[in-house]
């Protein structure tokens, strides 16, 4: 099956050479664009929105003495020469860039052949795939004795699901281990009612054991949350799973899931009890205060945090079931939110044809579209306006509000009215021109 690619315009040269990112960094976007090898824009548009990711990169450079010693690291070090090759230093060109993407592709071919051919694949289920390939890397170096944390701990959660018995009201609960969610459109055509969708309770089959009962209502919730969350919309189905869903989906730049938390206050799932207390500084900054008093709780709880905090690393996924002695320290909300960084689109009419193109929050503070190797300028507006038709893997990163409300009404009064500036301005209006 060859598929055809949607026709890409020829942009002028001016607008791949370079922008000057809000922070005043120079970013080359021709450095940003990856070539297409052959109907391999559904890789690049997964690995412009992965490298894009600060936590997740940070966790493969900054293990590389670690995961370089193993001969097994291949896709490792392919995402890391993939990055260094965006690098405005890097001296890569496209000519070079084309050479790692077939070392991409060979890498991909180890966990499965169908890679290494020059058909069109499915986005999803390439991300789905590498970050198995990354959790099987990771285990090899585990079973080698390294100390090393697979940088997919970044994407993962995990959910429990309460069934409580319609006859008795008896609970029992699992957790299961995520590093995704695929979402179902919901009637309003929005990701928050998608989202709510999906967690919204159902009646299930369920042997009680206390009083035999068969009927259940069952709720899921999320127990831990991700510092990066990547949302899949199901956009291709009916027969085949080929046709596909152009309505539009709204989603906003900003998502907050404290809704989804229940009366709880989820950690971050990749934070561990013992590296809340000795945090590095770059991941210090995104840790809730709020989330990590829940690890620090009371001596019965603390088993439950070690449980669910020390999986993040290269275990398989299974399901833990829950004792009844768990118990959630109660809050309003979840203080922090998830800024959008990347989102992969489909363009194209059904899943047996089509092109496609990411948008990337780079760290410039710019958004940039990716169209294979040809890169351009965009704005979070125009994200959000144009892909909402589009869209089929949403990448959000979590952000650690550090201000209440409260406090930022006492700073912006402080600041406004009391401080020594303001109060020369009224002492001497006189000098205003
Ligand atoms: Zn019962």
């Amino acid at each position: 099956m060859s598929l055809p690619r949607a026709s890409s315009a020829t942009r002028g040269s001016e607008e791949t050479q370079g922008a000057r990112g809000e922070r005043g960094a120079l970013v080359n976007m021709e450095l940003l664009g990856l070539p297409n090898i052959g109907n391999t824009c559904f890789l690049n548009a997964i690995l412009q929105c992965l490298l894009v990711l600060p936590s997740f990169l940070k966790k493969i450079l900054h293990q590389e003495q670690l995961w370089s010693s193993s001969p097994f690291s291949n896709l490792l070090r392919c995402l890391s020469d993939v990055y260094r090759s965006s690098l405005p230093d890097s001296g890569a060109n496209q000519a070079s860039k084309a050479d790692l993407m077939w070392k991409v592709k060979y890498s991909l071919s180890g966990y499965d052949l169908k890679y290494l051919g020059d058909t069109q694949q499915d986005a999803h289920e390439l991300l789905v795939n590498m970050l198995c390939q990354l959790k099987e890397e990771g285990m090899i170096l585990k079973t080698l004795g390294v100390s090393y944390t697979c940088p997919v701990s970044q994407l993962e959660f995990q959910l429990v699901s309460v069934r409580t018995c319609t006859s008795c009201g008896r609970e029992s609960s699992t957790r299961e281990d995520y590093n995704h969610l695929s979402l179902d459109f919901s009637p309003e055509r929005t990701l928050q009612s998608s989202l709510a969708l999906t967690f919204k309770g159902e009646k299930v089959e369920f042997k009680c054991e206390g009083c035999k009962g068969l009927h259940a209502t069952k709720v899921e919730l999320f127990h831990t949350l991700p510092l990066v969350l990547v949302l899949h919309l199901k956009r291709f189905g009916g027969p085949g799973g080929l046709e596909k869903l152009e309505a539009p989906l709204l989603f906003p730049s900003e998502l907050r899931l404290s809704t989804l938390c229940g009366d709880m206050v989820p950690h971050l799932h990749s934070a561990s009890p013992q590296a809340l207390t000795n945090l590095a500084p770059s991941i210090q900054g995104s840790i809730p205060q709020t989330l990590t008093s829940q690890v620090s709780s009371p001596a019965g709880e603390a088993k439950d945090s070690t449980l669910c905090c020390s999986d993040s690393n290269d275990q398989e996924p299974e399901k833990v079931l829950l004792t009844a002695s768990v118990k959630q320290q109660p809050v309003k909300s979840v203080n922090g939110y998830y800024q959008l960084t990347g989102v992969v689109s489909h363009l194209g009419g059904s899943a047996n044809s089509g092109h496609y193109i990411s948008d990337i929050l780079h760290a410039s503070g710019n958004w940039f579209c990716c169209n294979d190797s040809q890169v351009s300028m965009s704005n979070e507006a125009t994200v959000l306006r144009t892909r909402a038709r589009s869209a089929y893997m949403l990448f959000y990163m979590f952000r650690y509000c550090l201000l209440s409300p409260s406090i930022f009404l006492c700073c912006y009064i402080c600041v406004r009215f009391l401080s020594p500036y303001r109060a020369r301005e009224r002492e001497a209006p006189a000098h205003r021109a």
